[in-house]
């Protein structure tokens, strides 16, 4: 089966489309700038086709020219649209109501518009790709896959807030997490990885990107995750503060009179490492900068570090037990300096990792030196692998 995965921003649209034979990727690319002055760009096997800006007035005619060059005489991967069996969306927040992927009904898509409210910024934008696949691909069936289901199956101690119950009953304040289908993909590989059973192991997986959130997976289920009601709580991310005294919020509102939103803003956009290091909310400059001596930008990698070894920490002891720790995602995979002075730390759990295999970069290998206790790998995540894999199964059982 030939799947079209499709995951739809604001105003951009990326895709990926995979032969699920040999989980293959055909074709992939990105069209960005969608509204204003559009932009795209389409990869094959042979590399890079085009990279140029072109009109994009909206998601439904960036959705047609992704159909077109797909389908183009010369550098088309498949001859005909008919060809696509399925799509699968990525859709960031499943809130309340989906615990699992989903074939794409109108009642599906209800409950993705009544989430909005949770998921303001990206729900939205879903939608309209979905609209436009429906409009371009008429027929084909299509799939949603949500960042949160697999955090769905936290206990009620991990998922809710320590406020009155009325917030989650009334409101559906509670913690629904993020980037869940890429710690399921490296939790699941992780397990291929060890010959082992997933529901026979405890991992703990670190999602270290722009965006990051550590899971402590237990029987190859969420058990706790860092990210709350927002992808704004648990670590110090690239420009979001991570967790930090909810009082900071209603104390600068007194203190200066910025509205609640823009104080949210600034958390979510203009705070983390790039606040703290005054430089860039991108590791890479940080720790160059740090080399440079930088103070700001050495402040700014060590609560970086700091948070990161307090997840794992924390999720150890919540645990009791760890069989393995994964690291992904751009940081994850790319800065073997970070995994390096986290798990020397991690020794007192009986981490220990070979610091050569460790020296790669966005390679898939097990780090783990002779005598640890406890395993390490790095895995490069594959989200639209993922969400494929679902799509086909969802699509088969029909
Ligand atoms: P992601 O959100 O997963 O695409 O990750 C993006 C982040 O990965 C960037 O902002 C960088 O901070 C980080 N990153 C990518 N490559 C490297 C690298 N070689 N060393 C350190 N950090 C990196």
């Amino acid at each position: 089966m030939i799947i079209l995965v499709v995951n739809t921003g604001s105003s951009s649209l990326k895709y990926q489309l995979f032969d699920m034979d040999d989980h293959k990727v055909l074709a992939k690319g990105l069209c960005e700038r969608i509204g204003q002055d559009g932009h795209m760009n389409y990869k094959t096997e042979a590399g890079t086709v085009f990279d140029k800006d072109v009109a994009l007035p909206d998601h439904g005619v960036a959705m047609q020219l992704v159909i077109d060059a797909l389908t183009d005489k010369e550098y088309g991967v498949i001859s005909d649209m008919s060809e696509i069996g399925a799509v699968g969306h990525r859709i960031v927040q499943g809130g309340y109501l989906f615990d699992k992927s989903e074939i794409i009904t109108d009642e599906v898509e209800a409950g993705i518009e009544e989430l909005c409210v949770i998921g303001p910024l990206h729900n939205p934008p879903a939608l309209v790709g979905i609209r436009a696949c429906k409009k371009v691909l008429p027929g084909t069936p299509g799939v949603v896959v949500f960042d949160t289901t697999f955090h769905r199956t936290m206990p009620d101690e991990c998922k809710y807030y320590a406020i009155p119950w009325e917030y989650a009953e009334k409101y559906h304040v509670q913690r629904y997490g993020a980037h869940g289908t890429s710690h399921r993909y490296v939790s699941e590989r992780c397990a291929e990885l060890m010959g082992r059973d997933p529901a026979e192991l405890n991992i703990i997986t670190c999602h270290l990107g722009n965006g990051s959130s550590i899971t402590a997976v237990k029987g190859g289920k969420c058990y706790d995750t860092s990210m709350g009601l927002t992808p704004l709580e648990g670590l110090v991310m690239g420009t979001r503060c991570g967790s930090i005294d909810p009082t900071v919020v209603s104390f600068i509102y007194e203190q200066t009179g910025m509205p609640v939103k823009e104080i949210t803003d600034m958390m979510t956009k203009k705070a983390g490492l790039l606040a703290v290091s005054e430089i860039s909310g991108d590791c890479r400059d940080i720790t160059k900068a740090e080399a440079e001596g930088n103070y700001k930008a050495h402040v700014a990698r060590e609560m970086l570090l700091r948070s990161v070894k307090r997840f794992i920490g924390a999720y150890a002891a919540e645990l009791g037990h760890v069989d393995a720790i994964v690291f992904t995602a751009g940081i994850g995979e790319n800065d073997a300096d970070l995994r390096e002075k986290v798990c020397d730390n991690l020794g007192f759990m009986g981490v220990k990792i070979d610091k050569e295999k460790n020296n790669c970069r966005g390679q898939e290998v097990e780090i783990t030196a002779e005598g640890s206790e406890i395993r390490t790998f790095i895995i490069p995540t594959n989200e639209e692998l993922m969400i494929a894999m679902d799509t086909q199964a969802l699509v088969e059982a029909m």
